[in-house]
């Protein structure tokens, strides 16, 4: 029985279907080489040959035999329907995919940061990819050029080589940074249509199509690098894809201008092959500057949000540190200040903590910090912050929360970790809370002010026995319907 008979027929399905997309992927890009191709042979872009290595290495689940198959078919197909006899288009076929083959196993090779251009070295190691990729179908080009258009072994190579080599720089990095598909965000922040933020984020594009200008007045061979400083300044000013998007597309204007004789480049006669081939080689070598910063400030960017993270939360729990929690909770106070909503602030005390680890050992009194975490964290609104601010001491701040409500949180808070039974290796311990809050309305005076009131209820709850939660109200004008400020209600 043959194999395709004995597999489940969902597999043939899902490997039609790889196949259908690969040969229709490479069947477009190809065709748009071809469309591209105005003087003779001399693609000014083939991008069939990246555009496949960048898809099968972003997405490896068409890197199976049947998508092999679909980019092979493809490449038949469109030298064909290009007019070439049977013997050009198999030789043609071999050389793109022998390059596409040799890069797929390369970049497969690299770590995933790398092969996503995310880390400083990775434009390096890229380009050693494509050098072998392009060498691989140089060496088919060594074949065909004799062969097929009476050329010598070597300039078949060195056209082929070089072909490749600057196909592979313009159009791969586009395909490796392509942001991955997410689940559509469901909340969407309001934002000003149009802010003074906004509109400097626009200047490096605008400074990019300021030197395509320039490109057109000035003209001559050093047009090449014209572009270069406003792509630098994306680099620096846009994310990672945004910039290799933007160099592709100069980098492609560049190319297709020259070889359609839009850019004076005289006194260069770019009807010469070896200065198209250099021309080609030094726009896309020039690419590699702002693609290397880009790289480079796409790794720091994300180190620093892993050090911000790491230095506003705590490692064990996971939620905001005292320092964070400082910072962000006088923000919230100034912003109900101005709104003039009131707030609660409570502070959630283990009861006798110590007695867990001395019984259960430190191991089980983490696991209860962690429970508690968990629970108190689970369904908390985006501008609730809940904070770890000492060993078993937490914080949670409330904003437009009102004293009944403040009341049935805490109380809720309470009940729900007294019922949780912490599952240890070997049996399950639960233990009680006790809370100190204080419900304010603006003025609010300072967080100190607030803590300080939070934290002697919470001395008075530990007084009246634990297990409990004692609520005081501060602040001005007083909430409607509230009991008058002063003292514990
Ligand atoms: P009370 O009911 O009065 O709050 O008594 P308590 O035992 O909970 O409070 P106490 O301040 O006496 O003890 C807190 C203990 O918390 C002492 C300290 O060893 C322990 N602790 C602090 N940080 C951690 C931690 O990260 N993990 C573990 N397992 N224990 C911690
Ligand atoms: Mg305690
Ligand atoms: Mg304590």
């Amino acid at each position: 029985m043959s194999s395709s008979a004995t597999s489940p027929p969902d597999a043939r399905h899902c490997a039609a279907g790889v196949a259908a997309l690969v040969c229709l992927l490479v069947l477009g890009a190809c065709l748009l080489g071809i469309l591209t191709r105005p003087i003779g042979h001399l693609a000014a872009l083939w991008p069939a040959n990246a555009v496949l290595l960048g898809a099968l290495v972003r997405f490896p689940r068409l890197a199976r035999p049947a998508g092999w198959c679909g980019a092979l078919c493809a490449y038949l197909l469109a030298d064909l329907l290009a007019g070439s006899s049977l013997q050009q288009t198999l030789l043609l076929s071999a050389g793109n995919l022998s390059g596409v083959i040799v890069g797929f196993l390369l970049l497969r090779r690299l770590h995933a940061g790398h092969r996503s251009l995310r880390t400083p070295a990775s434009v390096p190691y890229l380009v050693l990819a494509i050098v072998a990729a392009a060498s691989a179908s140089g060496c088919f080009g060594a074949i065909t050029d004799p062969l097929l258009y009476g050329g010598k072994p070597m300039g078949g190579w060195v056209f082929w080589f070089m072909t490749e080599l600057v196909n592979y720089m313009l159009f791969l990095p586009v395909m490796l940074t392509l942001p991955a598909c997410r689940a559509v965000r469901t909340e969407r922040r309001r934002r000003p249509l149009w802010t003074a933020e906004q509109a400097r984020k626009l200047l490096p594009l605008l400074g990019l199509l300021v030197s395509a200008a320039l490109c057109l007045l000035i003209g001559g061979p050093g047009v090449v690098a014209f572009p270069v400083p406003a792509l630098l300044w994306c680099a620096l000013s846009y994310r990672l894809f945004s910039t290799a998007l933007l160099t592709f597309l100069a980098s492609g204007w560049v190319l297709v201008s020259i070889a359609l004789n839009g850019l004076s480049l005289a006194p260069l006669d770019v009807n010469s092959r070896p200065v198209l081939l250099s021309l080609r080689l030094g726009v896309s070598l020039i690419a590699l500057a702002p693609l290397t910063v880009a790289s480079v400030m796409s790794a720091r960017n994300e180190l620093l949000q892993r050090m911000r993270y790491l230095a506003s939360h705590d490692q064990l729990s996971s939620l905001l540190n005292r320092w964070a929690f400082r910072e962000q909770a006088s923000e919230q106070l100034s912003l109900l200040a101005q709104q003039q909503r009131p707030l609660a602030l409570l502070m959630l005390d283990i009861d006798h903590f110590k007695r867990i680890n001395d019984n259960h050992g430190h191991a089980a009194g983490d696991q209860v910090l962690k429970a508690f975490a968990n629970l108190a964290g689970s369904g908390l609104r985006k501008d609730e912050l809940l904070a770890r601010i000492g060993g078993e001491e937490f914080a949670l701040l409330l904003p437009g929360c009102d004293l009944e409500q403040a009341r049935e949180i805490a109380e809720r808070i309470r009940q729900r970790f007294g019922d949780t039974q912490v599952q240890l290796d070997t049996q399950t311990i639960s233990c009680t809370l006790s809370i100190g809050a204080v419900v304010a309305w603006p003025p609010f005076g300072d967080l100190d002010g607030l803590l300080l009131a939070a934290d002697r209820m919470l001395y008075q709850a530990k007084a009246l026995g634990r297990n409990r939660c004692e609520i005081t109200f501060l602040g001005g004008a007083s909430e409607p319907g509230a009991e008058p400020p002063g003292g514990p209600l």
